[in-house]
């Protein structure tokens, strides 16, 4: 199938759905799932605590109705019916690929793509990489982890779907293979966590070599929040040569379901495969838009391992209003503010990891990397001691360390202590770097 370049959409009947049809194209689609999601015990007892039958959902704010679902009741749920939980629906010889979650605490919640997923999940993957600016004829080098994780196989399905040429490199390499690629196979397209893109534009600038010698247009970054930092896509847009883009994804959903468009102006979801609500963190009720909650997730089309109001524990400020670019689904404006893990509270303020970033990455004299030291009472959350620890660049600047301290407490209105290490002293990651360290 060849793919016309010129279009401005992946597939704009849907894309530019008016609220209204896309809306009713989502109930349509949630009676049906509500029907599949009886099957599975742990929806059942959802229901019945609501005391609510499918047949009762008429409209979608019904669906606020049934309890959320958390990562903690999934992972119940499978080890109670191993090895996938109740909720593994589709019939096993369609099943194709397995996905677990990568969270760093406790037992992966693992989820299966049967071929009916993969396919729909390539659709929209390739709808993602249309909307900010992959084409025909593209080099993508893929620099997302490979395997298990979502987000390799599903931009390597879509980069292929749309017609680009595909550089599998995942993350297994050292950083110089990938700088040899970008320079030898010209490639135009650079996918990769926004730490990683970080670590290899580091390097590019270690080795002397000017982002005029590569051929790279356009960069997405996901798999941890960043892309949408003012101070980090600056970083990154400037070191590269590229305009860069956000991306977001998370196991139990759907990989790459959500990116920003060529305006930059938030995250798209995919409304017509996946219901966006965002609650109160007390409550659990919507939130209007634009007002901080949890972005919790419905699938609408998922076949394999469909989750019924997931809680995701990610903060967003959701917005419905149409985009410039003609897109009429909901945007997460400004990405995806915070995971409730990460936040930190200390000395009475509350802040996230993605604050300190803000500060650190608009010093050009620090490198881009930090860590976030903290000591948290006996089996509470509050933390007792907390240190800022960053690294220059090169040389050390006399009288740094007091501007830093003052922008620090002006973003997080807390001071934190300070640590400011030799260049290279802090890890460097492919994957998702731990910002928070417990000591
Ligand atoms: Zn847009």
């Amino acid at each position: 199938m060849s793919v016309d370049s010129e279009r401005r959409f992946w597939d704009e009947g849907v894309e530019t759905l008016p609220r209204e049809a896309l809306e009713a194209l989502q109930l349509e689609r949630l009676q049906q799932q509500l029907e599949r999601f009886r099957e599975a015990s742990i929806y059942r007892a959802k229901l019945a605590e609501a005391g609510t039958e499918p047949g009762d959902i008429r409209t979608l704010d019904d669906l606020a109705r049934i309890p959320v679902v958390t990562k903690h009741e999934l992972r119940v749920d499978q080890a109670e019916h191993p090895p996938y939980g109740s909720f593994a629906l589709a019939e096993p010889s369609t099943w194709r690929e397995l996905h677990p979650s990568s969270g760093t605490t406790g037992e992966a919640v693992k989820t299966i793509w049967s071929a009916h997923d993969v396919d729909t999940i390539t659709e929209f993957t390739a709808r993602t990489l249309w909307q900010f600016g992959v084409r025909p004829g593209d080099v993508v080098q893929n620099s997302f982890a490979y395997g298990l994780w979502v987000a390799g196989m599903s931009v390597h399905h879509a980069s292929s779907r749309i017609g680009a040429f595909v550089i599998p490199l995942g993350t297994a390499v050292p950083v110089e293979k990938q700088i040899s690629y970008l320079l030898s196979a010209r490639s135009t397209v650079l996918l990769s966590t926004p730490s990683y893109a970080l670590h290899i534009s580091e390097a590019l600038v270690r080795d002397g070599i000017d982002a005029d010698r590569l051929a790279l247009r356009v960069g997405c970054f996901g798999g941890e929040g960043g892309a949408e930092n003012p101070s980090t896509r600056a970083l990154i847009e400037t070191r590269l040569g590229i305009d860069a883009f956000d991306y977001y994804g998370l196991a139990e959903i759907g990989p790459t379901f959500a990116s920003e468009c060529q305006e930059q102006a938030g995250l798209h979801f995919a409304e017509d495969h996946v219901l966006v609500e965002c609650l109160d963190p007390d409550t659990r009720l919507p939130v209007p838009d634009g007002e901080l909650g949890v972005l919790t997730f419905t699938h609408l089309t998922r076949e394999a391992t469909p989750m019924l109001r997931y809680w995701s524990n990610d903060y967003a400020r959701l917005t419905h209003e149409p985009c410039d670019c003609g897109r009429t689904h909901v945007r997460a404006v400004g990405g995806i503010l915070g995971r409730h893990d990460d936040l930190v509270v200390f000395k009475g303020a509350k802040f996230y990891p993605s604050q300190v970033e803000t500060v650190i990455r608009r010093m050009p004299v620090l490198s881009p990397e930090f860590r976030i030291e903290v000591t948290r009472e006996p089996g509470g959350v509050r933390v007792q001691r907390c240190t800022v620890v960053a690294e220059w660049l090169g040389d050390s600047v006399p009288g740094l360390e007091s501007t830093l301290v003052h922008d620090l407490r002006g973003e997080l209105g807390v001071t934190p202590s300070l640590r400011i290490e030799p260049p290279g002293t802090l890890e460097r990651t492919a994957f998702k770097a731990a910002r928070i360290v417990e000591c």
